[in-house]
Protein backbone atom coordinates (compact mmCIF):
# COMPACT_ATOMS: atom_id res chain seq x y z
CA UNK A 1 0.00 0.00 0.00
CA UNK A 2 1.96 3.58 -0.83
CA UNK A 3 2.49 5.79 2.54
CA UNK A 4 0.71 8.52 1.54
CA UNK A 5 -2.65 6.31 1.39
CA UNK A 6 -1.93 4.32 4.37
CA UNK A 7 -1.79 7.95 6.17
CA UNK A 8 -5.11 9.04 5.42
CA UNK A 9 -6.63 5.39 5.99
CA UNK A 10 -8.71 5.14 9.49
CA UNK A 11 -9.13 1.58 9.49
CA UNK A 12 -4.88 1.18 8.88
CA UNK A 13 -4.36 3.77 11.58
CA UNK A 14 -6.63 2.29 13.99
CA UNK A 15 -4.97 -1.54 13.25
CA UNK A 16 -3.84 -2.81 16.90
CA UNK A 17 -5.84 0.04 18.41
CA UNK A 18 -8.59 -1.95 19.51
CA UNK A 19 -8.63 -5.48 20.78
CA UNK A 20 -11.74 -7.47 22.40
CA UNK A 21 -12.21 -9.95 25.18
CA UNK A 22 -14.98 -12.24 25.72
CA UNK A 23 -15.67 -13.75 29.49
CA UNK A 24 -18.69 -16.07 30.64
CA UNK A 25 -19.05 -17.44 34.09
CA UNK A 26 -21.78 -19.83 36.24
CA UNK A 27 -22.57 -19.54 39.55
CA UNK A 28 -24.72 -22.08 41.71
CA UNK A 29 -27.79 -20.68 43.17
CA UNK A 30 -28.38 -21.76 47.04
CA UNK A 31 -29.87 -20.68 50.02
CA UNK A 32 -28.47 -18.80 52.86
CA UNK A 33 -26.24 -16.41 50.28
CA UNK A 34 -27.36 -12.70 49.14
CA UNK A 35 -27.60 -12.41 45.55
CA UNK A 36 -25.57 -9.89 44.55
CA UNK A 37 -24.78 -9.25 40.18
CA UNK A 38 -23.32 -6.29 38.59
CA UNK A 39 -22.44 -4.92 42.08
CA UNK A 40 -26.07 -4.65 43.42
CA UNK A 41 -27.78 -6.52 46.08
CA UNK A 42 -31.21 -8.02 44.81
CA UNK A 43 -33.61 -9.37 46.91
CA UNK A 44 -33.91 -12.73 46.38
CA UNK A 45 -35.07 -16.09 48.51
CA UNK A 46 -31.58 -17.31 47.34
CA UNK A 47 -27.99 -16.18 46.36
CA UNK A 48 -24.78 -17.01 44.41
CA UNK A 49 -22.13 -19.57 45.69
CA UNK A 50 -18.22 -18.91 45.43
CA UNK A 51 -15.41 -17.67 46.98
CA UNK A 52 -16.16 -14.32 46.52
CA UNK A 53 -19.57 -12.39 46.26
CA UNK A 54 -19.92 -14.90 43.33
CA UNK A 55 -20.98 -12.03 41.01
CA UNK A 56 -20.99 -13.78 37.75
CA UNK A 57 -22.00 -10.66 36.12
CA UNK A 58 -18.80 -8.97 37.04
CA UNK A 59 -16.76 -12.18 36.91
CA UNK A 60 -17.55 -12.29 33.22
CA UNK A 61 -16.79 -8.82 32.68
CA UNK A 62 -13.06 -8.81 33.87
CA UNK A 63 -12.40 -12.28 32.37
CA UNK A 64 -13.75 -10.44 29.16
CA UNK A 65 -11.00 -7.87 29.78
CA UNK A 66 -8.30 -9.75 30.76
CA UNK A 67 -9.20 -11.76 27.85
CA UNK A 68 -8.88 -8.38 25.70
CA UNK A 69 -5.39 -7.97 26.95
CA UNK A 70 -4.34 -11.57 26.76
CA UNK A 71 -3.80 -11.52 30.35
CA UNK A 72 -4.87 -14.68 31.60
CA UNK A 73 -8.02 -15.59 33.26
CA UNK A 74 -9.50 -14.24 36.61
CA UNK A 75 -7.97 -17.12 38.82
CA UNK A 76 -4.85 -16.58 37.65
CA UNK A 77 -4.86 -12.60 39.35
CA UNK A 78 -7.24 -13.69 41.89
CA UNK A 79 -7.03 -16.97 43.45
CA UNK A 80 -9.10 -18.47 46.21
CA UNK A 81 -7.05 -16.86 49.20
CA UNK A 82 -8.13 -15.20 52.11
CA UNK A 83 -7.99 -11.72 50.59
CA UNK A 84 -10.40 -12.43 48.40
CA UNK A 85 -12.67 -14.92 50.45
CA UNK A 86 -16.10 -12.77 50.21
CA UNK A 87 -14.62 -10.18 48.43
CA UNK A 88 -17.42 -7.89 46.94
CA UNK A 89 -16.52 -8.28 42.72
CA UNK A 90 -16.57 -4.41 42.43
CA UNK A 91 -13.61 -4.42 44.02
CA UNK A 92 -12.03 -7.04 41.80
CA UNK A 93 -13.23 -5.09 39.06
CA UNK A 94 -11.37 -1.59 39.88
CA UNK A 95 -8.41 -3.98 40.29
CA UNK A 96 -8.84 -5.28 36.72
CA UNK A 97 -9.78 -1.85 35.17
CA UNK A 98 -5.99 -0.54 37.00
CA UNK A 99 -4.61 -3.19 34.37
CA UNK A 100 -6.33 -2.15 31.43
CA UNK A 101 -4.99 1.54 32.33
CA UNK A 102 -1.38 0.72 33.27
CA UNK A 103 -1.45 -1.08 29.50
CA UNK A 104 -2.41 2.03 27.69
CA UNK A 105 -6.29 1.34 27.22
CA UNK A 106 -9.99 2.65 28.03
CA UNK A 107 -13.12 0.44 27.65
CA UNK A 108 -14.89 1.70 24.32
CA UNK A 109 -18.06 -0.52 25.30
CA UNK A 110 -19.15 -3.71 26.92
CA UNK A 111 -21.90 -5.66 26.15
CA UNK A 112 -23.33 -8.16 28.74
CA UNK A 113 -26.05 -11.24 29.08
CA UNK A 114 -26.89 -12.64 32.53
CA UNK A 115 -28.84 -15.91 32.28
CA UNK A 116 -31.04 -15.97 35.09
CA UNK A 117 -34.72 -17.79 35.32
CA UNK A 118 -35.75 -15.46 38.65
CA UNK A 119 -35.58 -12.91 40.00
CA UNK A 120 -36.64 -10.47 36.82
CA UNK A 121 -33.57 -8.56 36.60
CA UNK A 122 -34.95 -5.57 34.45
CA UNK A 123 -36.08 -3.26 36.99
CA UNK A 124 -31.65 -3.93 38.51
CA UNK A 125 -30.23 -3.22 34.93
CA UNK A 126 -29.57 0.59 35.26
CA UNK A 127 -28.29 0.42 38.94
CA UNK A 128 -26.21 -2.54 37.86
CA UNK A 129 -24.68 -0.21 34.82
CA UNK A 130 -23.93 2.49 37.63
CA UNK A 131 -22.06 0.26 39.82
CA UNK A 132 -19.85 -1.01 37.10
CA UNK A 133 -19.21 2.25 35.14
CA UNK A 134 -18.10 3.32 38.71
CA UNK A 135 -15.82 0.65 39.37
CA UNK A 136 -14.51 0.40 36.25
CA UNK A 137 -14.13 4.51 35.75
CA UNK A 138 -15.95 4.34 32.66
CA UNK A 139 -19.37 5.50 31.47
CA UNK A 140 -22.60 3.81 32.61
CA UNK A 141 -23.95 4.57 28.59
CA UNK A 142 -21.26 2.10 27.50
CA UNK A 143 -22.04 -0.51 29.76
CA UNK A 144 -25.16 -2.56 28.28
CA UNK A 145 -26.60 -5.24 30.34
CA UNK A 146 -29.38 -7.54 28.69
CA UNK A 147 -31.19 -10.44 30.88
CA UNK A 148 -32.64 -13.89 29.47
CA UNK A 149 -34.31 -16.23 31.08
CA UNK A 150 -33.69 -20.62 31.05
CA UNK A 151 -37.05 -21.30 29.75
CA UNK A 152 -37.17 -24.30 32.50
CA UNK A 153 -33.92 -25.81 30.84
CA UNK A 154 -30.62 -26.36 31.99
CA UNK A 155 -28.86 -25.47 35.27
CA UNK A 156 -30.60 -21.63 35.02
CA UNK A 157 -33.91 -22.85 33.89
CA UNK A 158 -34.06 -25.09 37.07
CA UNK A 159 -33.24 -22.43 38.93
CA UNK A 160 -29.89 -24.01 40.60
CA UNK A 161 -27.50 -21.29 38.44
CA UNK A 162 -27.34 -17.91 37.15
CA UNK A 163 -24.70 -17.69 34.34
CA UNK A 164 -23.68 -14.33 33.04
CA UNK A 165 -21.69 -13.30 29.24
CA UNK A 166 -19.55 -10.23 28.72
CA UNK A 167 -18.05 -8.75 25.48
CA UNK A 168 -15.53 -5.64 25.74
CA UNK A 169 -13.96 -3.48 22.80
CA UNK A 170 -10.64 -1.59 24.13
CA UNK A 171 -8.88 1.09 22.63
CA UNK A 172 -5.39 1.92 22.98
CA UNK A 173 -4.97 5.55 24.15
CA UNK A 174 -1.37 6.06 25.15
MG1 LIG B 1 -16.99 -16.56 39.18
Amino acid sequence: MRDDLAAGDPMKKAKGSFRIGIGYDIHPLVEGRPLILGGVRIEHDKGLAGHSDADALIHALCDALLGALNLGDLGVHFPETEEWRGAASTKILARVAGMVAERGYRLVNADCIINAEEPKLAPHRAEMAGAIASALGADAGDISIKATRGEGLGPVGEERAIAAEAVVLLEKVK
